[in-house]
């Protein structure tokens, strides 16, 4: 069991900056607020979340086809989707400290009641009469709540003039929506079908920090699942199976999620349903993904801006329909962040000398561990080392593996069961006799001898 204690979030953030996970973003340079670098063991444990999110949503259905769409897009899209008139949050500053703070969070935190949908006004409203405190300084002295807007704005071309201004994406989706006929004519599916995109998103987000789990740079994965608005009902049921079922496979325990029901007045004006999968972080249990019913607003409302049709042709009833949507959506650097959490755990493990030791362990899903198997030379000394190259030769091909002859085994031991490598395989000096290797497990550190010739196979066996 993860410890849900108060420095958790420390414990992890500490650690995922010792093992090479995530770096704050320009570090040198003091920092920039909300990004984050992930270093080479946090990139392969991404890479692994995106890569099984794809074959699971993507290449194992037949129902569900992939694009890759560009990042910068038309800014007349942001305008059909609603998004330059309306995503923007309320935010608040304190007059005294200064601290600028989301209103919606800060009457969700004080009140214990979601604010979302809230208009500013109305919010201003409810901190001034429960008289709620700015959780930096203490103090009652806010100004009103205002509208900003959380697209970044850039430029295209050499003047930076109004007419010339683009946004980074907010969202994966729109570009789905998009690429409807595309994909459509392409591809020849037939509804109900999906498209689903992994990519980057960009939201000029004031944050009260968590580590990875809402920062201004992040990605997600999207599918936008094209449907005859009559099956909405059993095919939103059937994709909320779906996502509790990547979170098993990612080895998210059920224990540690749940999910919570939009109210009416919280749901987007596009939206007749949307659930979230919540996840008990140390800082408080909050959104993961979410799944929401969509309706058919956006293929209409890029309908009626484009001046493209938007139809699909169900050649079965000789009729011609606005599909709507049901959308699943996941966050992959909550996911990271998530499955960091779930796996962290401190535990008592005996020492060579028989004595015990706390060792800390990530029991990451063998399907995600960054690194799959270590390769350890007991020693430096160069026949060892040859006889160990030779190993890490025979077991790369097959698993991201990691060869490390540097410190005593022991070290080595805490390093790979801190970055959650499921084996480590020690070459001894036997080895160069018996042509065997000892293949230690994560999670009960037993340890089995196993012939180097039929290593590739036990290990293929063992994942
Ligand atoms: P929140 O209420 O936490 O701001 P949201 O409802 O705005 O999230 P969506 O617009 O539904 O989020 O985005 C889909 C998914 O993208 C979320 O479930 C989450 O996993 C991820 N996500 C959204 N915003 C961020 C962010 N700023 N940083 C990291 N991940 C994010």
């Amino acid at each position: 069991m993860p410890q849900r204690n108060d420095n958790l979030m420390d414990k992890i953030t500490s650690l995922a900056k010792r093992r090479g996970f995530v770096f704050p973003g320009s570090e040198i340079y003091g920092g920039l607020a909300n990004t984050w670098d992930y270093g080479p063991a946090g990139v392969e444990l991404k890479n692994n979340i995106k890569q099984a999110w794809w074959k699971f949503f993507v290449k194992d259905r037949e129902d569900v086809v992939g694009i890759d769409a560009a990042i910068l897009m038309n800014s007349k899209v942001w305008e059909a989707s609603g998004h330059v008139a309306g995503f923007n949050d309320a935010l608040i500053d304190c007059r005294a400290c200064k601290a600028r703070i989301r209103a919606d969070h800060l009457i969700e935190d004080a009140l214990n009641m979601k604010a979302e949908g809230m208009t500013p006004e109305d919010m201003t409203k409810l901190i001034n009469e429960n008289k709620i405190k700015c959780p930096v300084c203490e103090k009652i002295d806010f100004t009103e709540a205002r509208k900003f807007g959380l697209m970044f704005k850039t430029f295209q071309g050499v003047t930076e003039e109004d007419k010339n201004i683009i946004y980074l994406r907010p969202e994966t989706a729109q570009a789905m929506f998009v690429n409807f006929k595309n994909v459509l004519n392409s591809t020849n599916k037939k509804i109900p079908f999906g498209i689903a995109q992994i990519g980057k998103s960009f939201r000029n987000e004031i944050t009260p920090g968590n580590f990875i789990f809402r920062t201004v740079e992040f990605e997600q994965m999207e599918i936008e699942y094209f449907i005859n608005e009559k099956d909405w009902k059993k095919l939103f049921e059937y994709w909320q199976n779906e996502m509790a079922k990547w979170l098993e496979f990612i080895g998210i325990k059920k224990e540690n999620y749940s999910i919570r029901e939009h109210d009416q007045d919280e749901l987007s004006h596009y939206s007749k349903r949307t659930i979230d999968f919540e996840y008990d972080f140390p800082f408080g249990t909050k959104e993961l993904y979410g799944l929401a019913y969509r309706t058919n607003f956006d293929l209409m409302s890029h309908q009626n801006s484009s001046g493209q049709t938007m139809e699909y042709f169900d050649a079965e009833n000789n009729r011609k329909y606005i599909p709507h949507v049901i959308e699943p959506t996941f966050g992959v650097d909550r996911t990271v962040l998530a499955t960091m959490i779930d796996a962290y755990t401190e535990e008592e493990a005996p020492t060579s000398d028989g004595k015990t030791e706390m060792r800390v362990v990530m029991k990451f899903n063998k399907n995600i561990a960054p690194v799959k198997v270590a390769i350890l030379p007991l020693s430096k000394k160069e026949n060892l080392s040859k006889k160990a190259k030779e190993v890490f030769d025979l077991v790369k091909n097959e698993f991201t593996c990691q060869y490390d002859e540097s410190q005593s085994i022991g070290k080595r031991y805490r390093r790979q069961d801190e970055i959650g490598t499921p084996y480590c395989v020690t070459v001894d000096f036997e080895s160069l006799e018996d042509d065997a290797v000892t293949i230690r497990d994560r999670d009960s550190m037993k340890q089995e001898r196993v012939k180097i010739e039929e290593l590739v196979e036990w290990l293929k066996k063992a994942f």
